[in-house]
């Protein structure tokens, strides 16, 4: 007899409907492949290759040997709160109440808590087209509706606040924006942010590869107005990817909702982790500036290597560690071509659909691994284009 009482149930319609991630695909298999014994370069991942710093690591410890290991205030602890509070003050020249902040695990559930927040069921929330991959999954588990506008490579996937008013309807409630951004490395003009948030429009900001730029200066929508909702965290300048830890700022008027939510949805931030936070903050910036370093040699080292291959790049990507390239010559379907990639020069890529239908025909590269694994994939990738 079986063990399940359901057997005829099945998952719901969202679970089932919701799209898939498929660069996790194009993972899976170059894993497959490397377990048979043969070595993959891998361009598609989404978070730097170095190890988190010793000092981040060691405070983790100390605290759990201190018995750090309870829930925490709902709201993150009063010293991670305060601690970036003053990251604000001495990076942007901005001041943040701490109580303004809500301490998150991972900048993913401080999307998840912006658009829960913020939208009632059936209200638009502007994306742009490509964006990043998991938002309209975001925005509609929430209840909201993606609403996204097209950003162009040949206006270097700047904003268009023009294109971005025309989109406004009755039912929109706010636009989400990243930048530095994932997929196409564009870093948003001050200009362009200081219109956007003229526009009386509810911003949201991801601000997670924030301090990853290698032209020009980053910035946060703080500095234009204290009515943005910023998402960011730990993830990618501190390279924490696995640590989740990230935050969410919020005017005034939204920290008991978001408690509230917070509360129900995952009770607290993980507590011994925060501690690792107010490391990396207080002691290692030097770090982070010096990986930002590293990856900016390897940025140009992508760049030129996929310009001698034959790929046009219309405007150097300034900050974030991607590479987005129109890839339709060798083929239109993104998926398609990864796999063939994959299988043919075992490299691995990220199809542009991933990241919208504007993004079809591209392939994302990430430069956060070696100098060495650039070369290597370049020259695969030069055989496999030769073959073609
Ligand atoms: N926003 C963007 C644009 C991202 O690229 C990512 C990670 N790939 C996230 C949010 C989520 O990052 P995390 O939850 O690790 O902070």
């Amino acid at each position: 007899m079986s063990h399940y009482l359901y057997l005829d149930s099945v998952p719901s319609k969202l679970s089932e409907q919701i799209a898939p991630f498929y660069v996790m695909d194009v993972l899976e298999r170059a894993k497959a492949l490397e377990s048979e014994g043969h070595s993959v370069v891998h361009f598609e991942v989404g978070e730097p290759d170095l190890p988190t710093h010793e000092i981040i690591c060691e405070e983790a410890v100390r605290a759990l040997r201190a018995g750090d290991t309870k829930y925490t205030h709902s709201l993150g602890t009063p010293e991670l709160r305060e601690t970036i509070a003053y990251d604000y003050a001495l990076e942007y020249g901005v001041t943040v109440p701490p109580e303004n902040i809500v301490v998150t695990m991972g900048s993913s559930p401080a999307l998840f808590l912006a658009i829960l927040s913020l939208i009632e069921p059936g209200e638009e929330v502007l994306i742009t087209n490509p964006h990043y991959s998991c938002y309209p999954q975001i925005i509609s588990i929430a209840g909201g509706v993606p609403r996204p506008v097209p950003i162009y490579e040949e206006e270097g996937y700047q904003l268009d606040v023009g294109r971005i008013k025309r989109a406004i309807d009755t039912r929109t409630r706010a636009i989400l924006v990243n930048s530095p951004s994932n997929p196409t490395g564009v870093v948003l003009e001050s200009a362009v942010m200081k219109e956007l948030s003229g526009l009386g429009l509810t911003v949201i900001s991801d601000e997670i590869y924030s301090g990853i730029v290698y032209e020009g200066e980053s910035h946060t929508f703080l500095e234009y107005g204290d009515g943005a909702f910023i998402v960011s965290g730990f993830s990618k300048l501190y390279s924490m990817t696995g640590w989740r830890l990230g935050y969410f700022i919020v005017p005034p008027g939204y920290v008991r909702s978001v408690q509230k939510l917070q509360q129900n949805l995952f009770i607290s931030p993980n507590s011994f982790i925060q501690r690792a936070g107010v490391a990396a903050i207080r002691k290692a910036k030097p770090a982070a500036r010096e990986m930002v370093r590293v990856f900016g040699e390897r940025r140009k080292l992508m760049l030129s290597g996929l310009r001698g291959l034959g790929f046009e790049i219309k405007s150097n990507p300034k900050g974030a560690f991607y590479v987005f390239v129109n890839a339709a010559h060798l083929g239109s379907d993104s998926l398609k071509l990864c796999f063939d990639i994959l299988e043919k020069a075992h490299v691995a890529v990220t199809p542009g659909i991933d990241f919208g239908s504007e993004g079809e025909g591209y392939l994302r590269f990430s430069y956060a691994t070696s100098s060495e694994t650039i070369l290597e994939g370049m020259r695969r990738l030069g055989e496999y284009i030769a073959r073609k």
